[in-house]
């Protein structure tokens, strides 16, 4: 294999690239930080003095355009606020780079279409930051249901709130797309998919009443929502911004598996009827972005690709269907 690390420029310098990807980059076998985009000067000589990076390599939002002629980055990754992802993840697609964009991957479906059109236009490979798949606990619980090793699935719980302060982009309708359902609800909606091995074929939801209209004017502040799954297995989630939940529960016929905290960075506890399971602990970003430079690096269509992002936000638009209906919409 080609032992040359692929370079990547992270857009958007904001909590999650500074605290776990930039770090993770620090990590990888396969792909190093060499380039940042960033709309402030400052962050800019910070990140160019701390990671040892190239003036060439530092862009802002008005000249990223031009990353299209610089050879030391072959991936961009676009960590931007969720309704800016569609436009970015584009315009380093023209620029003929590959592309990891965060979730959710977009706040409409045909924003999703257009940006998987413009790779595929662009002969460059999609991948959404899905951390988990490479995560050991999640994977565990993948694997029972791959291996039937507990029976037939019969019910699934997933649980995921956190605590969000005022005047962030997360409560603004048109940044975010919507409330903690586009933010930590889509863990759930990812954890039921492949806890299931399914998709949902139908879902309904009901919001939870607001406890500060005001904070929560433009998005739900609460809501939980059921998924309905052909094999018959039925999945109960919640989601909040003002309240912590981390939960992931599989009860299957003859056993059950659960992951509590189920979706941080570090600390997933794994228990089952039979006792707790015990596995080490990854980088989850680190694996994340070296699969994605393996499958670049071997033309490999990445696990995690476009298609998977799109079909979530599908999902997730029908959960505000359903909320708003008040009615069971089918998928
Ligand atoms: P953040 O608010 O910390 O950072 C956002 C960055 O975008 C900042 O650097 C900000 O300056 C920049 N930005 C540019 N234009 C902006 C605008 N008009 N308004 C607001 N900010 C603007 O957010 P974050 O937590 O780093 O989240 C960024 C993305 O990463 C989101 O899509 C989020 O869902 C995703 N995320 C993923 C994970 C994960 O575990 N996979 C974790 C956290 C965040």
């Amino acid at each position: 294999m080609n032992t040359e690390k692929l370079g990547i420029a992270l857009v958007g310098l904001g909590s999650y690239s500074e605290g776990q990807l930039a770090p993770a980059l620090q990590e990888t076998k396969h792909c190093r930080l060499t380039g940042i985009v960033t709309g402030n000067e400052e962050k800019a000589q910070k990140w160019k003095r701390k990671y040892n990076l190239a003036d060439k390599n530092i862009y802002n939002y008005e000249n990223f355009d031009s990353i299209k002629n610089n050879a030391e980055i072959d991936i961009v990754y676009v960590v931007l606020p969720n309704a800016m992802h569609a436009e970015y993840v584009m315009r380093a697609a023209r620029a003929g780079k590959h592309v990891i964009c965060e979730k959710p991957m977009a706040v409409t479906v045909k924003q999703c279409e257009e940006m998987i059109d413009a790779c595929r236009m662009a002969g460059t490979q999609l991948s959404i930051g899905y951390r988990l798949h490479f995560e050991p606990h999640n994977l565990a619980i993948m694997d029972q249901q791959k291996n039937h090793t507990m029976g037939k699935l019969k019910k699934i719980t997933a649980e995921h709130g956190i605590k969000v302060p005022e005047g962030v982009w997360r409560i603004d309708k048109k940044l975010a797309g919507g409330g903690p359902l586009m933010d930590v609800g889509i863990y759930c909606v990812q954890a039921a998919i492949y806890t299931a091995g399914e998709e949902p074929v139908a879902v309904t939801a009901t919001e939870k009443e607001k406890t500060d209209a005001k904070k929560f004017n433009e998005v739900e502040e609460a809501l939980t929502w059921k998924m309905e799954f052909a094999s018959g297995a039925i999945t109960e989630c919640k989601t909040s911004y003002s309240e912590t939940q981390n939960l992931l529960r599989a009860e299957f016929e003859n056993g059950w598996m659960q992951l509590k905290p189920a979706f941080p960075y570090s600390g997933i506890k794994a228990d089952t009827n039979n006792g707790k399971i015990k596995l080490t602990e990854i980088n989850q970003q680190a694996f994340q972005m070296d699969d994605f430079a393996v499958c670049v690096k071997n033309n490999k269509k990445s696990k995690l690709p476009g298609e998977m992002g799109l079909r979530d936000v599908q999902i997730m638009l029908a959960i505000y269907e359903a909320m708003n209906s008040g009615k069971r919409v089918e998928i």
